[in-house]
């Protein structure tokens, strides 16, 4: 056969989904797995959005849509922003998209052209990385240190930036980490994205899933209007990952274009999944609180467990559902690690190499499963070391 195209040599795949298809081997096999790999609250949609759906497919709600997304959850989205980010986007700076992560490769192909810098960290969501490579950019992942419990640290931006800098991604809270940045470390990468007129694409899915720390964007600096994009969704908040919504929103023209990519590749997002859209925006949050709720007391079994574990040793995640324990102690590596941890103990979790190469020497378990199965894996994972 004919070589393709040179872009398609260079994108990459993910590792959750690798480590499930393992996992999944071995469960044909008629082998037991616990499972910690995939990022999914293990919730179902919840009812009254369900029901939204239901109603707009009867309603014949069924047929193509505006590219940019309906207006009626546009306008829900701007009062969402205005809550959550003190400032209100105009109705045309929004974007919705079939889920988040066209929010992460639209902005990059339409930011940044080969050769130019790309900041984004490192263990990062594996989508920026391979999207860098992608578009043969300028690659620059920022280690994230456990020493600075994960967060972003604006001097280690600061020392990378030079003229060929297009755009620097941040995401607060992190996966794979469940760090969140601090609000000063924040606004000092708003100001020098500004003194060095450098774009920000600010990945805020996990923005609602925090314990105690206070949420805080990028973007209030310049309200989205000059260099700075959010995107945001509903995967992860609402548990409506396999509906395929999310949103982003920045500057007119970026936004305008991207609403020509939106033409040419997919025409719009779904008509009746947006309908159900507007429900998980204004309809009782009480799903989601509940869902933290658990997620907190799950945390908190599993730092306790991994912590047990000999050569083992975790930090406690400020957001999202993902644990992030160094495994520098056993004298193995992460994908021995990981490895050795699904076959032995039965527990399927992902090496950090997955998230960049600054991920070595740690796992990442996401915890979206039950306490029970969290104790059950910290003793089968201990066990296997026995
Ligand atoms: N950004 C981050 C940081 C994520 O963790 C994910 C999902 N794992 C996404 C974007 C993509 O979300 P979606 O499923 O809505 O495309």
């Amino acid at each position: 056969m004919k070589k393709m195209a040179d872009g398609m040599y260079r994108i990459l795949g993910e590792g959750a989904f690798e480590y499930l298809a393992k996992a999944q081997t071995l469960e044909r096999e008629g082998k037991k797995v616990l499972h910690f790999e995939i990022g999914q609250p293990d919730f179902p949609t919840p009812q009254h959005i369900k029901e939204t759906a239901y109603q707009s497919i009867e309603e014949n709600f069924t047929g193509y849509v505006s590219a940019t997304g309906i207006l009626d959850l546009k306008e829900v989205i701007q009062d969402e922003i205005e809550n959550s980010r003190r400032f209100r986007p105009d109705v045309d700076q929004i974007l919705i998209l079939p889920g988040a992560k066209p929010g992460i490769f639209f902005p990059m192909m339409s930011l940044v052209n080969p050769g130019e810098d790309i900041i984004y960290p490192d263990p990062g969501f594996p989508t920026y990385g391979s999207v860098v490579k992608y578009l043969n950019a300028g690659d620059v992942p920022i280690a994230l240190k456990e020493e600075n419990e994960f967060r972003l640290n604006p001097d280690d931006i600061a020392e990378k930036i030079t003229n060929k800098t297009k755009l620097i991604i941040l995401n607060s809270p992190q996966n794979p980490t469940g760090s969140v940045m601090s609000k000063s470390e924040i606004d000092q990468i708003a100001e020098l994205a500004e003194e060095k007129d450098i774009f920000v694409l600010s990945d805020e899915i996990y923005s609602k899933m925090l314990y105690d720390a206070k949420f805080h964007s990028v973007t209030v600096r310049d309200e989205t209007k000059e260099r700075t994009i959010i995107l945001d969704g509903f995967s992860k908040s609402y548990a409506m990952t396999g509906w395929r919504l999310g949103y982003v929103i920045g500057p007119k023209p970026i936004i305008e274009k991207m609403g020509l990519l939106m033409i040419n590749a997919l025409s719009c997002t779904t008509s009746f999944v947006q309908k159900a859209g507007i429900t998980a925006l204004q309809g009782t949050q009480e799903p989601l609180k509940e869902m933290m709720k658990a997620f907190r007391e799950r945390r908190d079994a599993i730092v306790k467990g991994l912590n047990e574990i000999p050569g083992f040793s975790c930090l406690t995640p400020q957001g999202a559902f993902y644990t992030f324990p160094s495994i520098k102690g056993t004298g193995m590596n992460s994908r021995e690690m990981a490895d050795h941890i699904l076959n032995q103990a039965g527990v399927c979790c992902l090496p950090g190499s997955a998230f960049g190469p600054y991920g070595e020497g740690y796992l990442r378990f996401s915890y979206a499963t039950s306490v029970e199965n969290i104790k059950q894996a910290m003793e089968q994972i201990k066990e296997s070391f026995e």
